[in-house]
């Protein structure tokens, strides 16, 4: 964070009460300590997990630590790690940050990240950290990129560049909500591209991709595809957010 962001947040966390981003109580912090402790205790991240999407495990998969659809049919993808369930707690406070623009948000869910997340995730040594793209039609439409928003504001270490820009994303006119499963797994095809400049970056290295939520997963592999099409070795994805079925 900038020198001067952290003195403005410094004064403004003094002087001004503010209200956690999940329970709304008033108090200093984005976030109250209550909620930290409860989420720390019960977030996805607590549980067995399948290593490669994410998903909570069944007890008869945990063995393998690899759900069975990953093990039928393998994603591009190469780890995911989770903070929480979408159905848990900070749905709301997702939802505030990308359909009412409450920019705030995104520092919330970033301290939340860094608060109770970092510690859990492996060191990944991966090169580049990048979120998952709007088209530049949804861009312009939100006015920000809310993946990027919170991605920006996590603790990665500083081996880890973040890149904003490599990866694109073509407009697609469908409504992805309403559609079918099978529907949206075709219409993703070809909607994701890397930036020309950066095709040469990413060559044999490893990289973690960063996506608010994670539903089917197909988004992520999709763009997992496309990388290691231009030679990525390795990705990882960090999500916020897991749908524990595919919606
Ligand atoms: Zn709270
Ligand atoms: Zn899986």
């Amino acid at each position: 964070m900038r020198f001067l962001e952290k003195i403005f947040q410094c004064i403004s966390e003094y002087a001004l009460p503010t209200a956690c981003i999940i329970c709304e109580h008033h108090q200093k912090a984005a976030v109250c300590n209550n909620c930290l402790q409860s989420l720390y205790e019960n977030a996805l991240f607590n549980y067995e997990c399948c290593r490669q999407c994410g998903i909570s495990l069944d007890a008869s998969e945990i063995e393998e630590q690899h759900c069975k659809q990953c093990i039928a049919n393998s994603p591009y993808f190469d780890a995911s790690y989770c903070l929480d369930r979408y159905e848990g707690s900070l749905q709301d406070a997702l939802h505030q940050l990308k359909y009412q623009k409450r920019l705030a948000y995104a520092d919330g869910l970033a301290k939340v990240w860094n608060a109770i997340f970092v510690q859990q995730l492996p060191d990944e040594k991966a090169t580049y950290l990048l979120p998952v793209p709007l088209s530049p039609e949804k861009l312009a439409l939100r006015g920000f990129n809310q993946s990027w928003e919170i991605a920006r504001r996590i603790d990665s270490g500083s081996q880890i560049k973040k890149m904003p820009y490599t990866l694109k994303r073509q407009h697609f006119s469908g409504q992805q909500a309403g559609s079918k499963r099978t529907d949206r797994s075709l219409s993703i095809q070809e909607m994701f591209y890397v930036e020309e400049r950066h095709l040469e970056l990413l060559q044999g290295h490893s990289i973690i991709v960063f996506d608010d939520v994670m539903t089917s997963g197909a988004t992520l592999n999709e763009i997992a595809r496309v990388l290691k099409d231009n030679g990525v070795k390795r990705v990882t994805n960090w999500v916020l957010l897991r749908t524990s079925k595919p919606l």
